[in-house]
């Protein structure tokens, strides 16, 4: 158990120089500490705000050892930073938040959906699959619809496939089992749900925890478009998940800010999708709409600093902004100046170099004390920007 403050002007090493440690590097600057980041591309968005960046792959132990060893403590942005680098640190007697165990348990969706049932949190009902005979085995079995996805490394949709009908079966397969460097899948009955919510939570060395409002989440082609805190949901809903990401968190003993990703079925019930050790892009509204930011948040956990106050001060609706179709690699964003004229808007842009389909370039949040009028006032904004060459 770490009791120790870690106080600025102390170093905090950030594995991963994506948004999110761009963002964690912010906050970190603000309060006075010196950030070194670690990731393959140099002049990443993390790098533009931090005072050092090492270039390495995340495989390299060496160059983990040199940020830990320049570091008064470690985090990492990402779901994905390699088990073995942060174990390996942790051997050498590095302190690293949130613990490699919980990376262990998160870093493949059957270990995450055991661990959730051992706690007694519902999941979707699921089913680890070893090739596509078991495929076939379980869908004349279980059912459809299902989503099959990669036990490992998936992200905002990546590696997962939606099976409605028995015909899609062998173009499933091709898809699934034919995949490079995917071992191992897993089988999901499909849950009908009427929401997708999540809850960003924070846990100290001493076990304290705290919640952020339960934000009210919006896919398009698995991808989170939009944020609408707090969420639009029953009080009972409310109620049930605060109850599971306490649950998880205190059960993860994790040290930090995680995100957990849960549908909302039509009858209220919450059932857990998804873990993120780490903070979370539903989080993002509360840069501005919370007195505390999750990523201030994370920083005070992982320094041994106090909970700060999660109390919202007005709702808020975040949209993201993807690179599309339209754009090309050295595309900028353009209608800026029209979208900032609408009240209560903030831009966010991460200086990522260049613009891909799909990719997450930026987002905005929008304020307002009527929850609608964000929401609105968010679509307008986003449709006022777009990319140009
Ligand atoms: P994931 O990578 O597991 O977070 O999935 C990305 C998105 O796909 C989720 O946010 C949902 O919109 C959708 N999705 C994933 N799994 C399921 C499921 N079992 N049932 C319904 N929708 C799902």
């Amino acid at each position: 158990m770490q009791n120790k403050m870690i106080l600025p002007p102390s170093v905090i090493g950030i594995i991963g120089g994506g948004q999110l440690g761009m963002m964690l590097a912010h906050e970190a600057k603000r309060m006075g500490y010196k950030v070194i980041t670690l990731d393959p591309v140099p002049d990443c968005p993390c790098a533009q705000v931090c005072d050092h960046q090492i270039v390495a792959d995340f495989e390299d132990k060496h160059k983990a050892l040199e940020l830990a060893e320049k570091s008064q403590i470690l985090t990492y942005e990402f779901e994905n930073v390699p088990f073995r680098t942060v174990s390996f640190l942790e051997e050498k007697g590095f302190a690293v938040h949130p613990f490699s165990r919980v990376l262990k348990i998160t870093q493949d969706r059957v270990k995450e959906k055991e661990f959730l049932r051992s706690i007694g949190v519902p999941t979707t009902e699921f089913k680890a699959l070893q090739d596509c005979s078991d495929l076939k085995k379980h869908v004349s079995k279980l059912g459809l619809p299902a989503m099959i996805k990669t036990t490992r490394g998936g992200y905002d949709g990546k590696g997962q496939v939606f099976l409605k009908n028995p015909e899609d079966l062998s173009d499933t397969e091709e898809k699934m089992f034919s995949q490079k460097g995917a071992h191992k899948w897993i089988w999901e009955s499909f849950v009908p749900f009427k929401k997708e919510i999540s809850v960003i939570c924070a846990r100290d060395a001493q076990g304290n925890t705290s919640v952020f409002p339960v934000s009210e989440n919006i896919h398009i082609n698995s991808i989170l478009h939009m944020t609408i805190a707090p969420a639009r949901i029953s009080a009972k809903a409310e109620k049930s998940a605060y109850r599971i990401a306490s649950k998880v968190i205190n059960a993860l003993k994790a040290v930090g800010v995680i995100g957990v990703e849960m549908f909302l079925t039509e009858e209220d019930d919450v059932l857990v999708n998804e873990i993120a050790p780490r903070v979370h892009n539903s989080g993002h509204y509360s840069i501005q709409a919370c007195l505390t930011s999750q990523f201030d948040q994370h920083i005070r956990m992982i320094c041994g600093l106090p909970h700060g106050s999660t109390r919202m001060l007005s709702a808020a609706a975040m949209i993201n902004i993807l690179g599309d179709d339209t754009a090309k690699e050295d595309s900028v964003l353009a209608g800026i100046e029209k979208a900032l004229k609408l009240e209560g808007v903030t831009l966010h842009l991460y200086g990522k170099k260049s613009v891909r389909p799909g990719r997450k370039m930026g987002h905005i949040t929008v304020l307002s004390n009527n929850r609608e009028k964000a929401i609105e006032t968010a679509k307008r904004a986003k449709e006022l920007l777009y990319w140009s060459q």
